[in-house]
């Protein structure tokens, strides 16, 4: 162990909530310390086009638009810190961090954007696909298979809720499941049935994401090797686009036991502010909203995080209570 360093604010995390944090704190003269993670500027960086970011008329690339997010709070005085948060205190003030590297930290002011991850199937070809045709969110991606056939895995109401939306832009939507009987909502389910863009393949799994390198060296899924777990029959379906949608996981083992959490194991946060049930914690981004899971929704709770940090500190150390 080293010995501990101390900030003003500690934000964990550096994805578009993690970074706007800090460039709204940083301007706001506190010393910031972003923990950029296992995954520095988060999901974004792992897909290509990002064309629903106010004020790319172009869109932007995902990877890029971190760069210029984590510039843009550097140039304000945050810093990043290339470490994981392994550990925190929070049941004493100030809050202490350990990272995977063993060095400790210590903080006034927390915020936890530690984001969210879509689960994935984990078969071949499925992370190598990501972003040139497997999508694990029918909002970002759905613009892009116009007039395509696209498949959706999975049997509950993400699922559903990922196949209906699809439909307003592929010609056909498959929903692939792998059991006869379904997880969605009646409700949900019935509106999928009554879709007529929507076919069905149950009790069948993906085994393989399958495609091609087209000579420009740009990637491309092509088609699913889909096996029926009935009859083991194997073959291969030719799909534009696949849509993984089979759950999410917030990131936050971390602080578990520590903070109020939903049965999801998302941190729940005041209404209408980002406190959590910690005075001095507070939390943005998708690690508190399973809704609506956008950058720019994650970029906009940022800033209510910071500026939510940024007043509990003036208020405790001008000695004025903001909330109980
Ligand atoms: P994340 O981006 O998930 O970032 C989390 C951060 O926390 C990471 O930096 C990670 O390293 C860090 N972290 C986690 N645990 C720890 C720890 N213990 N210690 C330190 N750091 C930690 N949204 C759109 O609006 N438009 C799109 O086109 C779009 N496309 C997408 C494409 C893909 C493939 C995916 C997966 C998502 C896409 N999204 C898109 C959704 C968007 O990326 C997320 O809503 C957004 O990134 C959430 O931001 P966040 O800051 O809350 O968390
Ligand atoms: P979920 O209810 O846990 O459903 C996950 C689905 O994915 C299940 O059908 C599951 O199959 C399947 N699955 C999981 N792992 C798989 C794997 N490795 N391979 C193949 N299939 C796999 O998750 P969710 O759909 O994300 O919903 C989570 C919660 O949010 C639910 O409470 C849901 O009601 C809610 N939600 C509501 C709405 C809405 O009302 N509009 C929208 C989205 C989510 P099995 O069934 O065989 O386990």
């Amino acid at each position: 162990m080293t010995d501990i360093r101390h900030t003003d604010i500690a934000i964990i995390g550096s994805g578009p909530a993690g970074l706007t944090a800090a460039l709204y704190a940083a301007r706001a003269q506190q010393h910031v310390l972003v923990f950029e993670g296992n995954q520095p500027g988060g999901q974004l960086t792992i897909t290509t086009e990002v064309e629903n970011y106010p004020g790319f008329e172009q869109g932007i690339l995902g990877p890029e638009l971190m760069d210029i997010m984590r510039k843009q709070a550097q140039r304000f005085g945050a810093e990043s810190i290339y470490e994981h948060v392994v550990d925190v205190t929070l049941t004493s003030k100030p809050f202490e961090l350990v990272t995977d590297r063993k060095h400790r930290y210590s903080a006034d002011a927390l915020i936890i954007a530690t984001g969210a991850r879509a689960k994935m199937l984990g078969v071949p070809g499925e992370a190598e696909f990501m972003g040139y045709g497997v999508s694990a969110c029918a909002t970002c991606d759905g613009f892009f298979f116009r007039n395509q056939r696209v498949a959706v895995i999975g049997g509950g109401d993400t699922a559903m809720e990922e196949a209906l939306y699809l439909t307003r832009f592929a010609s056909e939507v498959v929903i692939i499941h792998r059991r006869e009987e379904f997880r969605a909502s009646k409700i949900m389910l019935a509106r999928a049935h009554e879709n007529n863009k929507i076919r069905w393949m149950t009790s069948t799994v993906v085994d393989e994401f399958l495609g091609e390198i087209i000579p420009n060296g740009v990637k491309r899924l092509t088609a699913l090797r889909l096996r029926n777990v009935q009859t083991q029959t194997v073959w291969d379906e030719p799909f534009d686009g696949a849509f993984v949608a089979i759950g999410h996981e917030p990131n936050t083992s971390i602080f578990q036991g520590k903070l109020a959490m939903d049965q999801a194991g998302y941190v729940i946060t005041d209404c209408k502010s980002t406190r959590t049930s910690v005075e001095g914690v507070f939390a943005c981004g998708d690690v508190q909203d399973h809704i609506y899971r956008q950058a720019i929704t994650a970029a906009g709770s940022g800033c209510m995080a910071a500026i939510d940090a940024t007043r509990w500190l003036e208020s405790i150390r001008h000695g004025v209570r903001l909330h109980a």
